[in-house]
């Protein structure tokens, strides 16, 4: 009796598996065959029609169009896609001064979009209510479709206890203890998932970005602050309590600046827009000249990323000099990740990316010098897919990839917050 028991519950989660595994081979190759399904997964005809059955009677899985298959000959075949409107998924970023909001349908297309600056906004109470007000206008406004929501996502610049849904610590907003979930909770009757915004931004590439079936990818991510994330497989390295990936605190010089975090020297201090904006305001002030002066009408409070290429591009030599200097430190920060993780993929995403051109000459020279070049070989150093929009795009993916696992337990999308 026993023995029946555990033969039928080993056979419930196989059959989970496999629905999970021909979703997936769905979201990669779609639009595709049965047979195509069939040969991508290695699982016999039957079975996978038997599950694509069940998964276009549960709304997840849609025939679209027929194509004459090679090997059956003259018998159209009927391609399969994931249906993109069984549900949506709502994804944001609350950032240093900004929120960024998207809505996407089930074939991770963008249906809504909001962008928000905070920079005028007082405090935190202020942001969050702001923050909460667009979640709603996006949330009323994918609602309209009627169908069901699978969940929100909110990445944030800090450390998150992933477990509670709280923000520990954010150090460049200078909030710290922040239910962010619960408060969130009160307005949105959904699955709510907060996370890293690094760390959603590595899923998020390893998911549909450069990176996709990447089997170790580190994930760098500077601007204002520096985060990473790493992900193996396909799964997130959440560590014991779900901070893995804090790169930018990873001391890079013993007697460097003053971190926000109240430690001294961290990468973070050295490898940032931050830092580079600091740098080239350091060389003019002390009497170097640029053109960066005439493009920022004197306020070097208002430089930009872009502005500092375009000086460069002009030979401006603060502009080569500093973008030189946060070069060397991000190859030095990125070597020690190398040699630590021996890497298949190393993205770098965030503000400072729009320099990414200008920056590899110098990664890549610290890179030679400091990785074994058993590691460097292997490795692929690129740039993130989705730039601005990586943490949204991955907080999607974090739950789309739920939603891919548990399909089958929910046997319906109907089985998601719908109110
Ligand atoms: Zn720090």
């Amino acid at each position: 009796m026993k023995m029946d028991s555990r033969n039928s519950v080993d056979h419930t989660t196989m059959r989970e598996m496999n629905i999970t595994l021909i979703l997936n081979t769905l979201r990669q190759y779609a639009p595709i065959s049965r047979a195509g399904v069939a040969v991508k997964t290695g699982l016999n005809k039957a079975s996978v029609s038997s599950m694509v059955r069940d998964l276009i009677a549960a709304g997840f899985i849609e025939e679209t169009g027929s194509s004459v298959s090679a090997s059956e000959v003259g018998r159209p075949a009927i391609n399969l896609r994931l249906n993109p409107d069984v549900g949506y998924i709502i994804s944001a970023e609350i950032g240093v001064d900004f929120i960024s909001i998207i809505a996407t349908d089930f074939l991770l297309e963008i249906v809504a979009r909001r962008y928000e600056s905070t920079a005028e906004l007082a405090d935190r109470e202020e942001i969050l209510q702001y923050a909460s007000d667009l979640l709603l206008e996006v949330y009323q406004q994918v609602r309209r479709r009627g169908r069901p929501i699978f969940g929100l996502a909110v990445g944030v610049p800090g450390l998150v206890d992933m477990s509670s849904g709280t923000l520990l610590l954010a150090p460049n907003l200078g909030w710290r203890d922040l239910p962010l979930r619960d408060l969130l909770q009160a307005r949105f009757d959904l699955p709510i998932y907060i996370a890293n915004e690094a760390n959603m931004a590595a899923l998020g590439e390893s998911y549909f970005g450069t990176a996709q079936n990447s089997r170790l990818l580190v994930y760098v991510s500077s601007g204002v602050g520096l985060g990473g994330g790493i992900v193996i497989n396909g799964q997130l390295l959440t560590g014991v309590s779900g901070l893995a990936g804090e790169f930018g605190h990873m001391t890079v010089n013993p007697a460097g600046l003053a971190c926000r975090c109240g430690n001294r020297g961290c990468w973070e201090t050295t490898a940032t827009q931050t830092a580079l904006f600091r740098d080239i305001r350091a060389r003019i002030e002390s009497g170097a000249g640029s053109m960066l002066l005439d493009q920022t009408g004197g306020k070097l409070n208002q430089l930009t990323i872009p502005m500092i290429v375009h000086a460069a591009r002009h030979n401006d030599a603060v502009a080569l000099a500093a973008l030189e200097e946060t070069g060397r430190w991000l190859g030095i920060g990125l070597a020690n990740l190398m040699n630590t993780l021996n890497p298949e993929h190393v993205m770098f995403g965030g503000k400072l990316s729009l320099a990414y051109e200008l920056l590899l000459p110098v990664i890549q020279a610290e890179i030679d010098q400091r990785t074994f070049p058993w590691i460097r070989e292997q490795v692929t150093l690129a740039i993130a897919r989705h730039s601005a929009d990586a943490t949204v795009m991955g907080g999607a993916a974090m739950i789309h990839h739920d939603v891919i696992r548990h399909a089958m337990s929910r046997q319906s999308a109907t089985g998601y917050a719908s109110l």
